[in-house]
């Protein structure tokens, strides 16, 4: 046997023995030589093939370009795969098709430069994946697909929900995109860290998620890590949960876990604190009806002053109790702001007449809210705008919301005394007044109680101030879903 002989003998049975179909082509494109397995996978006897151009492998509509992708891979033969980031189909002698995976290979030789076409069927890989895409989109929560350099490369219906991302201003870009900005700088730090021991796990123990929608706005998340291995890499599938309604219940368990605290004190309040107090107004009832007459002018003055004393406490009592008790027997409803508000005005109808207030009122929402414990707010808030007025200044008050889809933000602005920075978180707590010296009357109980409204309602209470110039106050209520 010849060396040449020899050789072309090596060649076929390398090529014979690989498990791919294996075509050889000529720069024309005729097939020079098929494997057994081109006859396994297209169904063709080599024979059928062999002299044959190369197209009768490929669907029709692929037909008109080929020539001339085989004419610029003859000008720069080099080892490459065929059709990159396209899809590319082969067809059977039954005309079916299938999707490849193709690898070319110049073979240069003296005489003549031909390729060998190694042909992967990738049927059961497409399907696979397909498989797969299908369980990530039907997938309760937000499913993101990344890769090592933190590009997003699918996601499911439910991230564009949560994000209000459409799915093609997603994939592609950088995954920080749905990062707060404040956590961004870290996260490839992160990432390296995943991805340098990968496994399954959840994301930030310990720390408090963060995820940021495409308006801007910021919600709170749970966040699980897959790792899968793919042709690619191994890349990261992280499924994302909202539990800003999780937080929300939590907020109000820890609520009345302080209200159980509260109804206890409560309790010792209304037994402790009430009884020997009755019993010092039993005693000066019995010294101003049986001892009247013993008693000098001095002496009755003194118990005067002990008598308003002791009716001042019993006051304060009565308002403690009902502020441990605010909340009780709470159902949320469906409630209109504008008709609490307008009811709040008419209650105030006396006290705005004889002082001369304005009152401008904004377009308000109707929201699901602790009905009593809503009007008591802004009856709080409207009377207190025109009891802090400035002398001589007749009040303006304006009342407003703004709708932020997780909550609402109302305001009540007044052109009042104000109050200055200082004093800013003080005036929220219970008993606490600052101008208890001068002419308004009180107890310091009104903005404990609002704020404890508006945190029944998952939000806070503010206020923003300058002494002098007025005040006005914020709280923001929660936009529940009943
Ligand atoms: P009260 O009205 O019984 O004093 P609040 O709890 O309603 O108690 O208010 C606490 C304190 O906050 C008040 O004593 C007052 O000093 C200050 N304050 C409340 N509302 C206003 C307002 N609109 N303008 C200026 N000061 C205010």
């Amino acid at each position: 046997m010849n060396q040449v002989k020899y050789s072309e003998l090596t060649f076929q049975a390398i090529v014979e023995a690989t498990p791919n179909a294996i075509v050889l082509v000529n720069k024309e494109g005729k097939i020079a030589y098929a494997n057994h397995q081109t006859e396994i996978l297209f169904g063709y006897d080599r024979i059928e093939l062999i002299g044959r151009m190369v197209e009768i492998l490929i669907p029709e509509r692929y037909h008109k370009n080929h020539p001339q992708f085989r004419t610029m891979f003859f000008s720069s033969p080099e080892t490459r795969t065929m059709g990159s980031g396209r899809e590319l189909y082969a067809i059977r002698k039954d005309r079916t098709e299938f999707p490849v995976e193709v690898g070319l290979n110049p073979l240069v030789t003296v005489d003549v430069t031909m390729v060998l076409v190694s042909i992967i069927d990738i049927s059961a890989r497409k399907k696979a994946e397909e498989r797969f895409r299908l369980v990530v989109e039907s997938a309760p929560n937000a499913m993101i697909l990344t890769n090592k350099e933190g590009k997003i490369t699918l996601i499911n219906n439910q991230t564009e929900k949560l994000f209000g991302y459409h799915r093609n201003e997603l994939i592609g870009n950088k995954l920080e995109l749905i990062i707060p900005t404040r956590f961004r700088g870290n996260h490839p730090h992160l990432r390296e860290s995943f991805f340098s021991s990968p496994s399954v796990r959840s994301m930030g123990a310990g720390r408090e998620l963060f995820a940021l929608r495409k308006d801007g706005t910021e919600f709170p998340v749970e966040i699980g890590l897959n790792p899968i291995d793919t042709d690619e890499g191994t890349v990261v599938l992280a499924s994302v949960i909202d539990i800003t309604e999780r937080k929300r219940h939590e907020a109000i368990v820890t609520l009345e876990l302080k209200n159980k605290e509260l109804e206890q004190f409560n309790y010792i309040a209304s037994h402790d604190l009430q009884e020997p107090l009755r019993t010092v107004s039993n005693y000066i009832q019995i010294l101003e009806e049986d001892f009247s007459e013993e008693l000098s002018q001095e002496a009755k003055n003194h118990i005067r002053t002990i008598q308003r004393a002791t009716s001042r406490m019993s006051t304060l009592i009565r308002y403690l109790l009902d502020f441990s008790r605010l909340g009780r027997d709470r159902k949320l409803v469906s409630i209109d702001c504008n008709e609490i508000v307008e009811n709040v005005i008419a209650d105030l109808n006396s006290l705005i007449q004889t002082t001369g207030t304005k009152i401008q009122v904004g377009n308000l929402p109707v929201i699901n809210a602790y009905e009593t414990e809503l009007h008591q707010l802004f009856q709080n808030l409207i009377n207190n705008a025109i009891k802090f007025r400035k002398k001589d200044t007749a009040p303006q008050i304006t009342i407003g919301c703004e709708n932020y889809n997780e909550h609402f933000e109302f305001y009540i602005t007044d052109n009042g005394i104000g109050i200055s920075e200082k004093h800013f978180d003080r005036i929220f707590q219970i008993f606490q007044r600052l101008n208890a010296d001068r002419e308004f009357e009180g107890y310091g109980i009104g903005l404990a109680n609002c704020k404890k409204i508006a945190e029944m309602h998952g939000g806070k209470i503010w206020i923003e101030s300058e002494l002098g110039k007025g005040s006005t106050f914020k709280f923001s209520i929660s936009n529940f879903q009943v």
